[in-house]
């Protein structure tokens, strides 16, 4: 099968160089969207057709669409990072598309071929190259989805489906440096089940994740931090980060995948990078019971998440109905911090890329 072939329609009410200008200075996180997107359409009978480059704007959607009711929706999210001589590229983006797949099976959703997904990114980019910010830390955040939108109640697998990518500038994550945040555990609400969609790159397990988030911040915490649903016992991860436990002894302790983590394209770079500087890495399941224990015996030095928005972000303190684990006062460690380093260094193209991690969309 050959790659699809992205039709341009070239947006007439682009902004302005000054507009986009004055956008870029200041551009936060998912405020301000690029002048244009890629939809391709997708039925029972056509398979995969119409993919085009079009002005970004309002869906026209049919009240009875299905997502709207049942849910059925998954995305992506990466980044494309403009390097020190204007080129712009982006990270593992063939993973991103495995995962597209993979939730879309769980979806009961199309696939689309990971050659496609790379394709209609770069189309997208090459578009909107000038909204590609070149500030240090900042980027093109890449939102990939894919909504059924079929009109029609009836509860099965849509016959019709759209996938779309927008795009928005963002400007650096820490902008007053990296610093250590507060999460809270949620004990009465979990994330994913048994069998659920935890795997899955998909809305719904956001929805569910809002309220439990409100009690966070309520509880003065940034982010929350999910157990396991069916014993409560073992850390999952945060709503939108895979965590890691760097102990004493130079090992690494990740929660194993067992269905109900999100399987990060960051967490999977990070095993990598830190086996090849000589730290055992063991994906295995770890309780909040072990953390607590090894925050109170020094054996747990550093604690941090990581997800393509943030990269790594050090987690300082844990509170908790009842308990508290680290200190309000937590520092970053040092090995989170040269991790982030290590890794932000090969994405903007400041370290070499010796692993064939770059791939470059404006050529
Ligand atoms: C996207 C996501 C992550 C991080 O994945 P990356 O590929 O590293 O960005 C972690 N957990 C959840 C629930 C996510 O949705």
């Amino acid at each position: 099968m050959t790659a699809l072939e992205f039709s341009v329609e070239k947006n007439p009410a682009a902004r302005s160089e000054t507009e986009r200008a004055e956008i870029l200075e200041n551009p936060g996180f998912g405020n301000f969207f690029t002048d244009h997107m890629v939809t391709i359409d997708w039925s029972v009978d056509a398979g995969w057709h119409n993919p085009a480059v079009v002005p970004y704007g309002p869906l026209l959607m049919d009240p009875a669409s299905s997502v709207l009711h049942y849910g059925q929706e998954i995305f992506e999210g990466l980044k494309a990072y403009r390097h020190a001589d204007g080129s712009i590229w982006t990270f593992r983006p063939e993973k991103n598309g495995e995962r597209l797949n993979r939730s879309a099976r769980r979806l009961a959703l199309p696939e689309l071929p990971v050659e496609d997904f790379v394709e209609s990114i770069r189309a997208l980019v090459r578009a909107d190259s000038d909204w590609v910010p070149a500030e240090p830390d900042t980027c093109l955040y890449l939102r990939p989805f894919m909504i059924a939108n079929e009109s029609f109640l009836g509860v099965r697998a849509a016959q019709s489906v759209r996938y779309l990518v927008i795009a928005s500038p963002a400007g650096s994550y820490f902008s007053g440096g990296v610093a250590p945040v507060k999460i809270w555990l949620s004990t009465q609400y979990s994330r994913a089940g048994r069998g659920g969609t935890g795997a899955a790159k998909c809305g719904g397990n956001y929805a569910a994740s809002l309220l439990p988030q409100q009690e966070a911040a309520a509880n003065g915490c940034a982010q929350v931090m999910f157990l396991d649903g069916e014993t409560g016992t073992r850390i999952d991860e945060l709503g939108g980060m895979n965590v890691f436990f760097v102990r004493s002894d130079k090992t690494i302790v990740t929660p194993e995948l067992t269905g109900s983590i999100l399987e990060g394209v960051t967490r999977d770079s990070i095993i990598e990078l830190a086996r090849d500087r000589g730290y055992t890495v063991e994906e295995r399941a770890i309780t909040i019971d072990e953390w607590r224990a090894g925050d109170a015996d020094g054996t747990i030095t550093e604690v941090f998440a990581c997800g393509t928005a943030a990269v790594i972000t050090p987690i300082g303190q844990l509170k908790a109905e009842g308990f508290t684990i680290g200190r309000e006062d937590a520092t970053p460690g040092e090995l989170t911090m040269s991790l982030r380093e290590e890794l932000t260094d090969i994405q903007y193209g400041r370290r070499e890329d010796t692993r064939g991690w770059l791939v470059r969309l404006d050529k």
